[in-house]
């Protein structure tokens, strides 16, 4: 009947999961990928046992920045996903594949049935925080992701020009309807440092993430830079490497949030 739980798979019996974290953004190219890579190895260096589930399947890029190659491994109890380097598992259509070059072009309906089988069949074992690498906007698949996924709340990535077009505030605006906790927001490419006098110059004007996060009510994690380090150890499947002040805060205050 309608009121009986669904019966738990093997691979979820196997699985303990203490928090749900979705990573969104408003539109593609903020650095939602790198930004959500970024909180799994700063939570990674906290000491929590992390994961991700890479549900941005129409560009797929955390197997990439994590160097990650090894297949998913199928064994009778389910899909046993591959380990990043620190022990970050991580879970990717890309890894279920066989050509990571196979063009993505199902729609709503036959991605939502590809992430719940995700979602009934990986083996995570015991995991504190899952953090799920959202494709960008508010189309079908993150809406279809919010209501069968068991997530706990979001992490809102945004950058200063799309906070200039509102983009993010209409993403924020679609999640409310679906009452999730919101952990925070975080600004991306802020600004840039330059590398010879450490002047901060704001290319694409005042960063306003810590105002528009006042304004949707959600606590504000912080901004980070535009940093070609990043950028070019993400390139290397060497995201891991990647040491950054900035990030460690923003690392250490959504560890505080998500513990409230
Ligand atoms: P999204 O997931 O929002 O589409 P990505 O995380 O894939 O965006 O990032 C898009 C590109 O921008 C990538 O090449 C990434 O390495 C780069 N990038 C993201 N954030 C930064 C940053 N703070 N500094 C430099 N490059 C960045």
């Amino acid at each position: 009947g309608e009121s009986c739980p669904p019966e738990l798979t093997e691979a979820q019996k196997a699985s303990r999961i203490g928090k749900v974290v979705a990573i969104m953004s408003g539109k593609g190219g903020v650095g939602k990928s790198s930004v959500t890579g970024m909180l799994a190895v700063s939570l990674r260096r906290q000491g929590y046992k992390v994961g991700i589930l890479d549900a941005d399947i129409t560009g797929p890029s955390i197997p990439k920045i994590f160097g990650v190659k090894d297949k998913a491994n199928v064994v009778p109890a389910g899909v046993i996903p591959p380990t990043s380097s620190s022990g970050i598992k991580i879970m990717s259509l890309n890894l279920m594949l066989e050509n990571e070059d196979d063009p993505v072009i199902w729609r709503g309906p036959i991605i939502a049935q590809i992430l719940n089988q995700f979602w009934t069949d990986v083996v995570w074992g015991e995991l504190d925080y899952l953090l799920l690498d959202l494709p960008p906007g508010t189309g079908d698949v993150p809406i279809t992701i919010f209501q069968s996924l068991p997530v706990d709340g979001l992490v809102v990535v945004t950058s200063p020009q799309q906070l200039a077009n509102m983009v993010v505030r209409k993403a924020i605006k679609m999640a409310k309807k679906y009452d999730p906790r919101f952990y925070g927001l975080i600004e991306n490419m802020a600004y840039v440092e330059c590398p010879h006098c450490q002047e901060r110059m704001e290319i694409f004007g005042k960063p306003q993430g810590q105002a528009e996060a006042a304004r949707s009510e959600i606590p504000y994690l912080g901004e980070l830079p535009v940093d070609p380090a990043l950028a070019t150890l993400s390139d290397a499947g060497k995201i891991e490497e990647y040491q950054s002040p900035a990030f460690d805060e923003i690392g250490r205050r959504l560890a505080e949030e998500l513990k409230k």
